[in-house]
């Protein structure tokens, strides 16, 4: 392939690192861990990537392996005299401006994040293990090696380049020849005697390589090879032994296992094992995971290994999250990421799918109308779902700890998608009044609800104390009515698509009308008397209702014209015991959370449609309503309408519209209050 035209780059170059780079490597060389030797699955890690990248290339350019090195594999070699490790792979390789960009420059999101955590934990021994979490493994080579060179050729490219550091600050580029495909990293590992902690591995002990491989990469799907040093004593034609004379054999031995893991027979696998192949595999080498092992037949064969991680990757919810499982055919790498198997409310699902059935150089326009595909992941997910479904009723608690991590990725598949409601509703869990501790699910709550309660009410907040101290909670929970606190950003979106659950329509206390409807109340009051209530019950709460409206319409016109269209209506509350004023929306259309929420994510611009509501048995309102209606002159009644607004916004969390007329008016009141 020609090189593609560029900006002409200098031969040879010195650059520096970028600040947050910079930092990190001055903690992995200056911080004294024992885990040391991670640094060697984080660079095979890395080779093996680079070999699964050119194994996809070659699906559709196959001209790429047909040169003389078509097997793909890494090797390691030992050079005791120079002390260097080193590690290479036959794979993808890099530009020089990948080199630059991936090594060096460019501060990934990964660096920064990985610094917090450090940060958090004030860089305990166990921490080091993230680095390969965060995108920023090949860093801690610099944990064994004082000096590191990376040499590096892409297949688009004519020249290789050469990467050259010490680890302090700045790295040097050179354009170089380089005649084998692939990276090749070599490390010029510190004295351990220099070390002020030093680690037991002498890491030029070619058995103490041997066992790392074995530890750490066993189940890296590619021949990992090491040449194996043996010396003998050297032996005369009769083969006796001549003394002080010896003689060096070398023997090229394979390090791990290559047999995929997901071939094997279940009942040989031990859960260690799939735990180990987890995380080699998707080099997540803290957590654990739960397992899938499937084999499906019938008209589509194929075996499929899945893992439902303990923990959400860092980047679960961002867009540089790779979500798909990887699709094999015969043990053949064809897709990392195929999205098509899974929906997007399991992409926290990792894992593998091998079918023999599929073609190889399947294109990814074509993966989306194959129906073996579709047929596979239909089967797919709904194992995890039955998966999930197992935990939900059998072990609650390890599913509220599955919850906690994927729980949004769950509710976002209701949301974004009205045919998921039914399949997932079941399987939302919400706080709620009904109890401190357990979360409960919507079947939990419709169990609890008195016969004749007929919706489900829930509060939108971010936090459980927020919520039980909202206004218009008051009446809630006067009435003793259980209600799903919603503290999750995401919650109230889910009544976008689910309106209902099971004939019960899903009710705001913020929202619309509030209906406890007439046989609520009378559970309360079971004892008191009923004559005569029952028949039209209905009715005369109704005729209350618009009697009291009426009562206060003077009142509320007037607070309404104070207020102009920042509100839809100002009415008489039915949901406040204590609070003068709070805020509600319409049922319809945007709440007031919403709103703020889109406002925040810069996504369009819609407005709640806002509702003032008054509490007639409160003080302040009362002497409004006498003010009123005795014709004093209105000013004070304004003044005070502007600030109950006002009020009511601090309490949603809003800002002070204009803070400086809040305060006139403030004082305006306060001086009215000296006079009485
Ligand atoms: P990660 O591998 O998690 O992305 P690293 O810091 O280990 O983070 O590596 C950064 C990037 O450098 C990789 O994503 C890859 O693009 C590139 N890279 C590292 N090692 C190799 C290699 N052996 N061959 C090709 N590219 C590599």
């Amino acid at each position: 392939m020609p090189p593609k035209a560029k900006a002409k780059k200098p031969n040879k170059e010195t650059r520096n690192f970028e600040a947050e780079v910079k930092k990190l490597l001055d903690i992995v060389i200056h911080s004294l861990y024992t885990h040391k030797e991670i640094f060697l699955r984080e660079l095979i890690a890395n080779a093996s990537d680079a070999l699964d990248k050119l194994r996809i290339l070659s699906l559709t350019e196959p001209e790429i392996l047909k040169d003389d090195e078509p097997e793909l594999l890494i090797s390691l070699d030992i050079d005791k005299e120079k002390k260097t490790l080193t590690i290479s792979d036959n794979g993808i390789g890099m530009t020089y401006d990948e080199v630059v960009e991936n090594i060096g420059t460019i501060a990934k999101s990964g660096s920064k994040k990985f610094l917090e955590v450090l940060k958090q934990n004030k860089h305990t021994e166990s921490d080091i293990e993230l680095i390969g979490q965060f995108g920023v493994g090949f860093y801690s080579a610099f944990m064994v090696a004082e000096k590191v060179t990376l040499m590096t050729i892409s297949p688009k490219e004519k020249m290789g380049v050469k990467w050259e550091s010490m680890g302090d600050g700045t790295y040097n580029l050179e354009a170089v020849e380089k005649t084998s495909r692939g990276t090749q990293i070599i490390l010029y590992l510190k004295d351990e005697s220099e070390v002020e902690s030093p680690s037991d591995e002498n890491f030029l002990d070619q058995y103490t390589i041997q066992n790392l491989v074995k530890k750490h990469c066993n189940f890296i799907n590619y021949p990992i090879r090491m040449n194996f040093y043996t010396e003998e004593s050297e032996k005369d034609k009769d083969g006796k032994v001549i003394e002080g004379k010896n003689v060096t054999t070398v023997t090229e031995k394979t390090l791990n296992e290559i047999k995929p893991i997901w071939q094997k027979d279940r009942k040989e696998i031990k859960n260690e094992e799939y735990l180990e192949f987890y995380k080699q595999h998707f080099h997540d080498w803290n957590a654990s995971a739960d397992i899938l092992h499937l084999k499906g037949e019938g008209a589509t064969e194929f075996t499929a290994l899945l893992f439902i991680p303990s923990v959400a990757p860092y980047n679960l919810y961002s867009p540089d999250y790779n979500s798909g499982l990887e699709l094999y055919s015969k043990n053949m790498l064809i897709m990392s990421d195929c999205q098509e198997l899974l929906p997007e409310y399991l992409k926290f699902v990792k894992g593998i799918v091998d079918s023999a059935d599929l073609s190889l150089n399947i294109s990814r326009e074509m993966l989306q109308h194959n129906r073996q595909l579709r047929l596979i992941g239909n089967y797919l997910e709904k194992k995890v779902i039955d998966k999930l479904k197992e935990f939900r009723d059998k072990k609650r608690k390890k599913y509220e700890e599955i919850w906690k991590e994927y729980g949004k990725s769950i509710k976002g598949g209701i949301y974004t998608e009205y045919k998921n409601k039914e399949k997932l509703q079941d399987f939302l869990l919400f706080e709620s009044s009904h109890s401190e501790k357990n979360l409960s699910t919507l079947k939990e709550y419709v169990e609890r609800m008195p016969e004749k309660q007929k919706d489900i009410f829930y509060a939108v907040g971010e936090t459980r104390e927020y919520i039980e101290n909202m206004p218009q909670m008051e009446v809630v929970k006067e009435k003793g009515v259980e209600v799903l606190y919603f503290t999750d950003k995401v919650d109230e979106f889910l009544t976008q698509n689910l309106h209902e659950y099971e004939g019960r329509s899903l009710q705001s206390v913020s929202r619309g009308d509030l209906k406890f409807g007439d046989d609520q109340e009378e559970d309360k009051d079971t004892n008191a008397e009923k004559d005569g209530k029952d028949e039209s019950k209905d009715e005369k709460e109704n005729a209350e209702k618009d009697k009291s409206q009426e009562k206060y319409k003077k009142l509320t016109d007037l607070m309404k014209e104070a207020l102009g269209d920042k509100i839809k209506e100002v009415r008489v509350s039915n949901r406040l015991a204590s609070s003068p004023v709070c805020l509600v929306s319409d049922s319809s259309g945007y709440s007031l959370n919403m709103e703020r929420l889109m406002k925040d994510a810069n996504q369009g611009f819609m407005r709640a449609t806002k509702i003032l509501e008054i509490n007639s048995e409160h003080d302040i309102v009362e002497n409004m309503h006498a003010m009123v209606e005795k014709g004093e002159p209105n000013g004070h009644v304004k003044n005070q309408t502007i600030l109950l607004y006002n009020q009511a916004l601090l309490i949603e969390g809003e800002k002070l519209e204009d803070p400086i007329d809040f305060s006139k008016r403030m004082s305006e009141v306060m001086i009215e209050a000296l006079k009485t």
